[in-house]
């Protein structure tokens, strides 16, 4: 299987609608081979810097590049890129192997040619006995992999894939997950991957982009992201943090690093009183939610073996503290 990967460039990409600018400004570099998700809440400029990328939407201001060609004003088949959609968007009257050769077929690929390349793609994604079904036939994650195949057959530089898993189970979505990783490192290619699931980014990504309102907070591995956060919104929308506030800098403590007093050396720690709110058995974790006299909420988590050791109850009141190492300023 040849594939040609490429570095993707976004310089001072812009996008507006109107009055909204739906993104604003962004400039990221994604090397050749990364997977790279997109991850920010709902409305925060994700699917327009994607349909930027692929050529599905017009770029206000800004360059794409792709390799070494700035490529603003190629049609979409030009560029290099396929794209994955939510829902596949698999035609329901072509069979499986017909899907596949579609893109083929509009580029002009003699017929018996398309159809080897077809069945040569669902192969690759395990689905070569498929062939002559219709798209209804399939299970969800079958028809995900005639969508991939589909992408994959035009052997596009760059595959962009818009919330790939959104429409599977819990229990389909984290398998598949596992199956695009692996196809993003068989064919050596860049994913970018717009996911509102912070779960998803991380076990995904070699590279995280989180955004917010039309921007980049933060780009890094999923360790840094999470490690690391440099803003209040990076480590709020992350989850597992407590943003806590200190003579007048804000704080993020990871929720893995508070104790309940008792647990840590009090010189090591800064130490508070709060009051248990809530209190939630997770298995291998107990969630230990409280609150501040000054109304700030804290949470702990705390192995099972750890709680058990001086177990609390809502409405308990508890002296809490981190270790100062652990406590990590952020960006005002
Ligand atoms: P996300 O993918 O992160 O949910 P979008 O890129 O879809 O975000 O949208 C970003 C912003 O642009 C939102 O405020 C959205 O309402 C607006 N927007 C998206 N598409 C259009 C459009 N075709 N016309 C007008 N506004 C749009």
């Amino acid at each position: 299987m040849q594939s040609l990967a490429a570095d993707l460039e976004l310089a001072a990409v812009t996008k507006a609608y109107g009055d909204t600018t739906a993104v604003d400004r962004v400039s990221l570099k994604i090397p050749a081979g990364t997977y790279c998700c997109l991850l920010g809440p709902s409305g925060c400029g994700k699917s327009s810097t994607l349909r930027m990328i692929a050529g599905h939407e017009f770029i206000s201001d800004g360059d794409v590049m792709i390799g070494n060609t700035i490529v603003n004003d190629l049609p979409p088949a030009k560029r290099g890129t396929a794209m994955m959609f939510q829902n596949y968007a698999l035609f329901p009257h072509l069979s499986v192997r017909e899907n596949v050769a579609f893109s083929l077929k509009m580029a002009g690929t003699p017929k018996a040619e398309r159809l080897s390349r077809a069945e040569e793609m669902l192969s690759l994604v395990d689905m070569g006995r498929y062939g002559d079904r219709l798209p209804a036939q399939l299970s969800g994650g079958q028809q995900q992999r005639v969508a991939l195949a589909r992408a994959l057959v035009t052997n596009p530089t760059v595959l962009l894939l818009d919330e790939p898993l959104s429409a599977l189970d819990p229990f389909l979505r984290i398998r598949m997950r596992a199956e695009l990783k692996r196809y993003q490192r068989d064919f050596g290619i860049s994913f970018i991957h717009v996911t509102h699931s912070q779960e998803e980014a991380m076990a995904l990504a070699d590279m995280v982009v989180v955004m917010n309102d039309g921007r980049i907070e933060q780009v890094g591995s999923p360790r840094e992201i999470f490690n690391q956060p440099k803003t209040r919104f990076v480590a709020q929308f992350m989850g597992g943090h407590n943003v806590v506030s200190d003579a007048g800098r804000a704080y993020a403590v990871r929720a893995d690093k508070v104790r309940l007093l008792g647990t840590v050396s009090s010189d090591e720690t800064s130490s508070q009183r709060a009051t248990v709110t809530d209190v939630e058995y997770q298995g291998m974790t107990v969630h230990v939610a409280m609150r501040r006299s000054d109304g700030t909420d804290l949470l702990a988590t705390l192995a099972e073996h750890e709680f058990d050791r001086a177990p609390v109850s809502v409405g308990d009141e508890v002296q809490v503290g981190w270790h100062a190492s652990d406590r990590h300023e952020l960006a005002a």
